[in-house]
């Protein structure tokens, strides 16, 4: 008898599945995705949407309308919890959905961890289509102010570096007033990156004057101005959150077991080990053995075999572990058409680079263009 799959979330580890919805339904089966957006931005390609080089509509997937083709289900909204005894997850409309097997992939968010003041001028880095409207607001401020524009990026992690990078070309690009660049990394730029690489990102970003403050954490972030510990006032045009992505909490609010940072405690077979209905992938996810990082490449890899693992849940048959394959590649598009490439043992930045990381992510988007 078919069973019900609910897929949470329409990111990277899920794009796999959902290009492969047809097949699902031609064994029997019922798919109910739940994804906020109708849309699936890809967020490699999204500071390019910053800086200028990408559009927004070519950064995506539609999501709903794939899966609506397909003979699937697709309901806007939030999952807010699940209650795994009960097998139903919770939306933040109240509506509750029973499955037979679950999948998540809901990502990471900007964790609101330090005071910040709502308002125009203060912009978390997701969800990804905020990139587009920072650009707006900072084009507009350099068109129209008379003296010249401090942007301030809050977070000293790759995307942050992305962000900054990419605020530099948007400046660059657009001519008008000059722009002044704030990079508040915390205590230290990249703090997990090899020495190497924070060298190579830092002479990089420095070289085009954007100030790296390191040492100190931010406390607060209001309309103007970024609000250092001791007590120091940096005055702000336009503030960008990228501090730290953090799974979003729907697992701890489930009284799941939960990983470091509340993610999804995962085995091999991207199955939670308490409750076998229960699969993830992506950021949201705790892999116990360990060996992946927080990449969209590593998440894709993830989808294929999700998907053969949520068939084989569902029909009784025998799971296949996911190979990690140790680090995956980081790429980062560092603006300016500078990019990073950083693998276990070797580190290459420039133009190459940059080529580099457009190939992949055009060849990304390729891959699941049918969805487009
Ligand atoms: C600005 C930026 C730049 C980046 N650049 C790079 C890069 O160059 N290279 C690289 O390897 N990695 C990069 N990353 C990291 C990379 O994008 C992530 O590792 C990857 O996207 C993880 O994929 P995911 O599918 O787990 O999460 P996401 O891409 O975040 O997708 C999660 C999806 O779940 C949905 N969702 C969220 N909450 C819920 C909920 N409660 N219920 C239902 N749906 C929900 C979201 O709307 C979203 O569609 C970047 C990240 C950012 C933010």
């Amino acid at each position: 008898m078919g069973k019900h799959l609910v897929l949470a979330g329409s990111g990277h580890a899920h794009l796999f599945i959902l290009s492969n919805l047809g097949k699902i339904r031609e064994r029997g089966h019922q798919v109910t995705v739940v994804s906020p957006s109708d849309f699936y931005y890809h967020p490699g390609m999204g500071p390019g949407v910053l800086g200028g080089s990408h559009r927004l509509d070519a950064i995506r997937f539609a999501t709903r309308h794939a899966v609506e083709k397909n003979g699937g289900r697709f309901i806007s909204g939030y999952i807010k919890k699940a209650d795994p005894q009960q097998r139903i997850v919770i939306l933040d409309t109240g509506e509750s959905i029973s499955y037979d097997a679950i999948s998540f992939c809901v990502g990471s968010r900007v964790p609101r961890d330090i005071l910040i003041e709502e308002g125009e001028a203060i912009v978390p880095i997701k969800p990804i289509e905020n990139l587009l409207r920072a650009r707006a607001i900072l084009l507009n401020l350099l068109s129209t102010s008379e003296k010249p524009v401090v942007a301030s990026v809050v977070g000293g992690g790759p995307s942050a570096c992305e962000i900054a990078g990419n605020l530099f070309q948007a400046a660059k690009r657009h001519g008008g007033q000059s722009l002044l660049i704030h990079l508040f990394a915390g205590q230290m730029l990249l703090e997990r990156f090899p020495d190497r690489g924070r060298g190579v990102v830092r002479q990089i970003l420095a070289g085009r004057g954007i100030e790296i403050v390191e040492n100190s954490y931010v406390t607060e972030v209001k309309q103007d101005a970024v609000i250092l510990d001791p007590n120091q006032n940096w005055p702000s045009d336009l503030t960008l959150i990228a501090s730290g992505l953090k799974p979003v909490p729907i697992f701890k609010r489930s009284g799941l077991t939960i990983g470091p940072e509340g993610a999804l405690p995962v085995s091999c077979f991207l199955q939670n080990p308490e409750h076998p209905e229960i699969f993830g992938g992506g950021d949201c996810i705790y892999l116990e053995k360990g060996g992946v990082d927080k990449v969209w490449i590593g998440a894709m890899r993830q989808g294929r075999v999700l998907f053969h693992n949520l068939m084989a849940f569902m029909e009784g048959r025998p799971l296949k572990p996911f190979d990690p394959m140790g680090n995956d590649l980081l790429a980062l598009n560092l603006g300016d058409k500078t990019g990073l490439l950083m693998g276990k043992n070797r580190i290459y930045h420039g133009y190459i680079a940059f080529l580099v990381k457009e190939f992949f992510d055009k060849r990304f988007m390729r891959t699941f263009k049918a969805m487009k």
